[in-house]
């Protein structure tokens, strides 16, 4: 339901929208926008529902969520349907992007909740060890507010919602408008698995309906989608002094050094760059391929792109899913012609009735034009050639983003060295993307491409507070520097600062 058209409001006040198909551009449904109001009253009935919730302990929640894994695999042809009736992605993406990821993440999460979140016993150091215990407590936040993006709906809710509510908190999720009967799904399996209804609900809108929902009584913004309303949210969050993460967008570089397996370089340029019609914040979106070897691995990415097929149906590619993203990759692939680039595959609308764009190779991009520089978010091989691993880091560098990125070598060492200059949240090595599906990955961006970490331990944790909880040793009346300060107070405080700090093997015990 890509092509969102506002219609006049309803009786009650509340305003409406259209939503029309990116694959023939129909009216496939309508939504009504949830008001303030309502974004406050479902906040409100999370924040009841909570408490009894956070009371339970992990493996109880733990059981609920992972049953929402039976209902999920029972009804993903629903699923799947309404997926491809928002989008119009392919039946082997939807399968591959969205339900196998979020098989994946309700078993881990709900399968690993226990151990990531007990309350865990710390060593205190030095001379704090014999007088005092440390234990670490998992607090739940409260609620979270939750606001995802368009291009994986499903599972882009899912995740972070699952970890939440295992965590012990309510959630109020606001989907993007233009998907939100997908992400529905998200919320109405964990229904079905036992989750309380009032625990976890969804409110609908666009930003209107997110700013509400940032503004109310929420503990904790999870907030995925582009770098603008990234920055918004963070300027909001701050105002509330409340803890957010942002997943926003990026601009992933490739690299195909000197020595890289060709077939498999090619293969992953064209699949990773294409698939979800590019739509995928991990997309590789730029190519920087070693000069020596470039103009076979061109050859290759030109005649892997010029077999993909796309169109209604299931073929490889399905269309860009909303109008304004058609409208941003033809302004790139043009100012690229422009500015000097071959369009060596492709480059036009692929069809007049829905939103295909076809599958388009650019070689001899370079970093003044908007392709190499801007999200491009559609299904664009831009490529560019470099000297050496040297100019290839630095260009790879040369981006406001940092999400990813990924070295196509067959040498493990050299992707090692190489990945250690990326300032990217994350680098894969002969792949691209997957890193997502790596629940224990701890994935993030860096630079603009966002703050704070969506998967791995301190993810899952991230929906928490770490309480301390200090624990005295002994029953003593009362401690050493307690008042009345006596002299032997100062003396024995001066003592561990001249015998124990001053001393350097001393020093050693202490730390
Ligand atoms: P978007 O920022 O336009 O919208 C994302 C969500 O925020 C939607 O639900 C939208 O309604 C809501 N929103 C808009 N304005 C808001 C405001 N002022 N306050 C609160 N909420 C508001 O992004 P999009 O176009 O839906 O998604 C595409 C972007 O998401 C791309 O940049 C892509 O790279 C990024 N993305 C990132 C990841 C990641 O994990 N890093 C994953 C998927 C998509």
């Amino acid at each position: 339901m890509a092509i969102v058209n506002p219609l006049p409001s309803a009786t009650d006040g509340h305003r409406r929208l259209r939503l029309d198909s990116p694959v023939d551009q129909q009216c496939v449904g309508e939504l009504d926008i949830s008001s303030k109001d309502d974004v406050d009253q479902a906040i409100s009935r999370a924040r009841a529902a909570q408490t009894a919730w956070a009371a339970r302990p992990v493996k109880e929640r733990a059981a609920i969520v992972r049953s929402a894994v039976d209902e999920l695999v029972a009804r993903r042809d629903e699923i799947i349907a309404t997926l491809q009736a928002e989008t119009g992605k392919p039946r082997a993406e939807a399968l591959a992007i969205e339900i196998v990821p979020a098989c994946d993440f309700l078993n881990h999460w709900s399968s690993r909740a226990h151990r990531d979140l007990r309350d865990e016993r710390r060593k205190v150091h030095g001379y704090i060890r014999p007088l005092k215990k440390l234990r670490i407590h998992y607090q739940p936040l409260g609620v979270v507010g939750v606001i995802t993006p368009w291009n994986a709906p499903f599972v882009l809710s899912l995740n972070p919602v699952v970890q939440a509510l295992l965590a012990g908190n309510g959630v109020v999720l606001k989907p993007s408008e233009m998907t939100p009967r997908s992400a529905e799904w998200a919320v109405r399996i964990l229904h079905a698995a036992g989750v309380p209804e009032d625990l976890v609900q969804v409110v609908h809108g666009d930003g209107e309906t997110g700013a509400a929902l940032v503004d109310g009584e929420v503990d904790k913004i999870s907030f995925t989608g582009s770098v603008p309303t990234g920055r918004t949210i963070a300027a909001r969050s701050a105002q509330r002094l409340i803890p957010c993460t942002l997943e926003l967008g990026g601009k992933d570089a490739m690299i195909v050094c000197a020595d890289a397996d060709l077939e498999r370089a090619a293969n992953g340029a064209v699949y990773l760059s294409m698939f979800n019609t590019g739509q995928v914040c991990l997309s590789v979106e730029r190519i920087y391929v070693a000069d020596e070897v470039a103009d076979e691995f061109v050859r290759l990415v030109r005649e892997k792109a010029a077999a993909i097929s796309y169109g209604a149906g299931d073929k490889d590619m399905g269309p860009l899913f909303s109008d304004k993203q058609l409208d941003v990759v033809t302004r790139h692939v043009r100012d690229a012609g422009e500015k000097g680039a071959t369009i060596a595959v492709g480059g036009e609308r692929g069809s007049a009735e829905g939103l295909y764009f076809q599958p388009t190779v650019v070689v001899g991009a370079a970093h003044d034009m908007d392709i190499m520089r801007e999200e491009t978010f559609g299904p664009v091989a831009a490529i560019m050639r470099v000297r050496d691993d040297e100019e290839a880091v630095r260009r790879a560098n040369d981006s406001a983003y940092g999400l990813g990125g990924s070295v196509f070598t067959k040498s493990t060492r050299r992707a090692r060295e190489i990945a250690a200059r990326l300032t990217t949240g994350s680098v894969v090595h002969n792949d691209a993307a997957v890193i997502y599906g790596v629940a224990e990955a701890p994935f993030g961006g860096r630079k603009d491409s966002g703050l704070g970490q969506v998967n791995g331990t301190d993810a899952l944790r991230g929906f928490t507070h770490p309480q301390p909880l200090l624990l005295s040793r002994w029953p003593l009346k009362k401690e050493n520097i307690w008042y009345p300060y006596t002299p032997s107070v100062v003396r024995n405080l001066d003592s561990l600062v001249r015998y124990g700090f001053g001393n350097r093997i001393v020093r050693r015990f202490l730390s």
